[in-house]
């Protein structure tokens, strides 16, 4: 068994073995060989209900059991509808129609092509570019990892990425864009803004189809959240300029910031919030868009009603059984609530941290999604250097001792802070938290 296991898999990483899961309870999950890890990233800010969570499971190998697979140009089930309900009632007013992939990476995919149809059947061709943010992540696709920023996973595929275009998201504590916190926010004159329009106007506004963002920085900077008034803005251009706005909730969606989506806490209406991770809680593969009548209207108006996209997977019954059922435990359990009481705990317990060792330079985040920068010498502002991989190597010691983080490298010049997202369960207890954090400070203290 073991041979063949080593011998088959076409794993990531052709060089590395990982321990092998046998099952999971809670934020736990147990090895081959019984050692316990308490997950304090929820896998990949995905398994946002922790593990084996029986209704979920016992609904999904019921909609097997009835019909596994209907494909959506000639079927729907019921499943579907409920879940499009459930998640268009969560999404802002104006955004209704829910359509599903398999990832987020399809999600932001189908966007990105979305805006496009949009705008070429309303009669205008020419807008073609997105843009993106370098500190960000949308997927690994083609179109998804042009408009994204990580410029290693990028690196290998250029020239041929598609031809989109990329300004800096704010980042006050290190600014890629070398200003002072206090005196950009005092003259409301953020240059990460006056970046987005001088973008636009030389791309030329007639070419420009999107902005993507995500509405709290992920796994490229380490959840970092934008200033007061950023995303207000960033509407206003978007419309000024007629440019479809796609908020990139796949990391932070479904209650991990502490509102059912981030969006409401930017205070905006996007065109277009992209999701996934958290809509099943990491129990099946799915993910989608939710977008607004505006959009579906001009669809009706200029199409025909016809997306021209789609997926044999797209609304799969048993995914989609899987995030219905999910939906019900965050509304059973109280989450959203259980979100809003441990997140600040979970700060709280990490400034203490902060105060005792000198490679965290910064604590942020929202909710249940807290990012640390990680720095050599928090005194002197000292960076490491990313290929020493300090991010990693702490989390290695990190799992030998019990739990794992999720961390990550900023490979982008000026800019290049090690993190650490911190993110469990969103139904973790204060005694589990103490147990993450304690699991950490030994780590740290092991690190050097
Ligand atoms: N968008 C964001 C913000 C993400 O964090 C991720 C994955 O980490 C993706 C998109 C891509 O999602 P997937 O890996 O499901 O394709």
């Amino acid at each position: 068994m073991d041979r063949i296991k080593r011998d088959y898999v076409f794993h990531r990483d052709l060089k590395k073995d990982y321990p092998i899961i046998t099952h999971g309870e809670g934020v736990y999950l147990f090895d081959e060989n019984g050692k316990k890890y308490l997950d304090a990233c929820s896998g990949a800010v995905a398994a946002n209900l922790g593990h084996g969570v029986a209704s979920i499971g016992d609904a999904m190998a019921e909609q097997a059991k009835k019909a596994a697979f209907v494909h959506t140009m000639r079927f729907e089930t019921n499943v579907l509808h409920e879940l499009a309900e459930t998640i268009g009632k969560m999404a802002p007013d104006h955004l209704n129609k829910v359509y599903f992939t398999t990832g987020g990476s399809e999600a932001n995919e189908s966007a990105l092509k979305l805006a496009r149809q949009f705008h070429r059947d309303a009669g205008r061709p020419q807008k073609h570019i997105v843009i993106g943010r370098w500190q960000s992540y949308h997927g690994n696709t083609i179109g998804s990892l042009s408009a994204g920023g990580d410029v290693k996973r990028r690196h290998a595929y250029t020239p041929n990425l598609l031809n989109y275009a990329h300004v800096y998201s704010p980042y006050c504590h290190r600014c890629p864009y070398g200003r002072q916190k206090d005196d950009c926010l005092a003259k409301e004159n953020l240059t990460c803004l006056t970046d987005i329009e001088r973008t636009i106007l030389e791309l030329g506004p007639e070419n420009v189809s999107a902005f993507i963002a995500e509405p709290i920085v992920g796994s490229q900077q380490g959840a970092v959240p934008p200033p007061p008034g950023y995303f207000e803005k960033v509407r206003e251009l978007c419309d000024r300029y007629e440019i479809v706005l796609i908020i990139d909730e796949v990391m932070t969606g479904f209650g991990r910031t502490g509102t059912n989506f981030a969006t409401e806490q930017i205070g905006i209406e996007p065109d277009i919030i992209t999701f996934g991770k958290g809509v099943s809680a990491g129990y099946a593969p799915l993910a989608g868009m939710i977008v607004h009548d505006r959009i579906i209207n001009g669809l009706i108006q200029n199409s025909d009603g016809k997306f021209i996209h789609g997926y044999t997977y797209s609304g799969h019954p048993v995914a989609v059984a899987a995030g219905l059922a999910a939906m019900h435990v965050y509304d059973r359990d109280r989450v959203l609530e259980n979100v809003n009481e441990q997140g600040p705990y979970l700060v709280d317990r990490l400034l203490e941290l902060k105060q005792k060792h000198s490679y965290i330079s910064d604590i942020r985040g929202r909710g249940l999604l807290i990012g640390m920068e990680l720095v050599r010498d928090c005194e002197h502002d000292q960076l490491f250097d990313p290929s020493e991989k300090a991010a990693e190597t702490l989390n290695g010691i990190a799992m030998e001792l019990g739990a794992v983080f999720y961390p990550g490298t900023g490979s982008i010049d000026g800019i290049k802070g090690e993190h650490l997202i911190i993110s469990p369960p969103l139904n973790v207890t204060k005694e589990e938290i103490d147990e993450m954090v304690n699991i950490l400070d030994r780590a740290f203290t092991i690190f050097k």
